[in-house]
């Protein structure tokens, strides 16, 4: 197998003599058929092709195919959003009267989606610690669970997901373990390889790197047998009326079932597809993102050293940062890095945290990570405002929490405008 960094570069697209170089941008609604039959062909999933963006189109899929190699899956697929790809690969199975296990400790954004709109579609969703034990875990199961869900690293709480732990509980329960893999990236963490089943990003982040385009992708690993389970996942397993009686599972065999099902009935139906023009910024990121994702690991470990040496800050949080809680899990998973992503908090709590924001020169205030420009976040006030203080906690952020997401500069520059910001707090 070639190396994830010439999987970054080469992956997902092959010209042929003569064709370009670089991925076309086919920015195009439609595509033409000489024949009505032809078309009703691709409607009715026989034949492969194109026929409408809203359902696939060719750049897309260019991409998606990269972010599948890297990932070391059966097949991808993109989507508008991050938010647009949790929904996606979690309602692809899970519909209403059921249930799903979800570490506590995710994104804001997607535990409103989960917690809040799924409900609200009838889907329940039981919140565990991510360092709960393998007791509480189990416990967290019904009869009705389709789906465990969990975060690489998570953002902002940057907690470290125990693959083993939470993937031989989802398997034990015939139920696939869902990953958003967005801030490790596949260029330090593959899930697939240590037991998870169907991974997420939200390519905005380090994968775009340039804060150029709003992107998702979803990542089937191909190897979760849905067929062993036919009542638990009938939408997968039993014909879908609304493609004329094709069984996913049957016609598509496992590497396909997910995301042709994703495809064909979701992105159908909810149209969230992301643009052939965005597909295309996308890709230029993925194109460095090796190179990229070792300078914005070396930033957050020299920024991360110099706050945890600052009698200013209250505490530090880096996966990769030795004497870390998730030091050790990090190094077991993702042992060339973590992200460059660091949480903090300064002395003096909430309002300290506001005024050290204010004064920071290089870091932007942003609703942002994973930049090539430094930026930082006080998620209390911003991102999680809606949640109670319970809710806070049980996600792993404190008011005082500060998230600093160290772009791609010199890391001097970043520690002399923290240092002095601190000097006159
Ligand atoms: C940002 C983010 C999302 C949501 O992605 P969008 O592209 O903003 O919709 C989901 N998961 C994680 C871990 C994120 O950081």
């Amino acid at each position: 197998m070639e190396g994830i960094g010439t999987q970054c570069v080469q992956s997902g697209y092959t010209p042929g003599n003569g064709e370009p170089r670089q991925i076309p941008i086919i920015q195009s609604t439609t595509f033409k058929y000489a024949t009505g039959e032809e078309m009703a062909k691709l409607f009715d999933l026989e034949s492969n092709g194109y026929f409408y963006t809203r359902l696939q189109n060719p750049t897309n899929d260019y991409v998606a195919a990269k972010i599948a190699v890297l990932e070391g899956g059966s097949a991808g697929m993109l989507t508008s959003s991050g938010q647009a790809a949790n929904f996606y690969a979690v309602f692809n199975i899970a519909s209403c009267g059921d249930h799903v296990v979800s570490s506590s400790s995710i994104y804001g954004g997607t535990y409103n989606l989960f917690a809040v709109t799924m409900k609200r579609m009838g889907i329940d969703f039981t919140f565990v610690s991510p360092d709960c034990s393998e007791e509480e875990l189990e416990a967290a199961f019904r009869p009705n669970t389709k789906a465990v869900f969990g975060e690489t690293i998570a953002n902002p709480a940057l907690t470290v997901l125990d693959f083993d732990k939470f993937a031989k509980a989802a398997h034990a329960h015939g139920v696939p373990l869902i990953v958003d893999n967005t801030f490790a990236t596949p260029v330090n963490c593959r899930p697939f390889e240590f037991g998870a089943d169907i991974v997420t990003h939200s390519t905005t982040k380090y994968m775009d790197g340039h804060g150029a385009g709003v992107g998702g992708a979803i990542v089937d690993s191909g190897k979760f047998d849905w067929t062993k389970y036919p009542d638990r996942f009938p939408g997968l397993c039993t014909p879908d009326e609304s493609y004329h009686g094709v069984t996913y599972t049957e016609r598509f065999g496992l590497a396909g079932a997910f995301i042709t099902k994703a495809t064909a009935q979701l992105m159908r139906d909810f149209g969230s597809i992301q643009s052939p023009q965005n597909a295309f910024l996308l890709n230029l990121g993925l194109e460095s993102l090796h190179v990229r994702m070792q300078r914005h690991c070396e930033n957050g470990l020299a920024v991360a050293k110099y706050l945890q040496s600052s009698d200013k800050i209250a505490w530090v949080q880096y996966p990769g940062l030795a004497g870390d809680k998730y030091y050790d899990i990090a190094k077991k998973y993702m042992p060339n890095g973590t992200c460059g992503v660091v949480s903090f908090g300064v002395k003096g709590g909430r309002e300290a945290a506001e005024r050290f924001m204010g004064r920071l020169k290089i870091a932007a205030i942003e609703t942002h990570v994973a930049d090539a420009r430094t930026c930082c976040l006080h998620p209390a006030s911003t991102t999680h405002r809606q949640m109670s203080d319970a809710e806070l906690a049980a996600a792993g952020v404190s008011p005082d929490l500060v998230r600093y997401s160290c772009g791609l500069e010199d890391a001097a520059d970043l520690i002399a405008d923290i240092e002095q910001t601190l000097t006159f707090s």
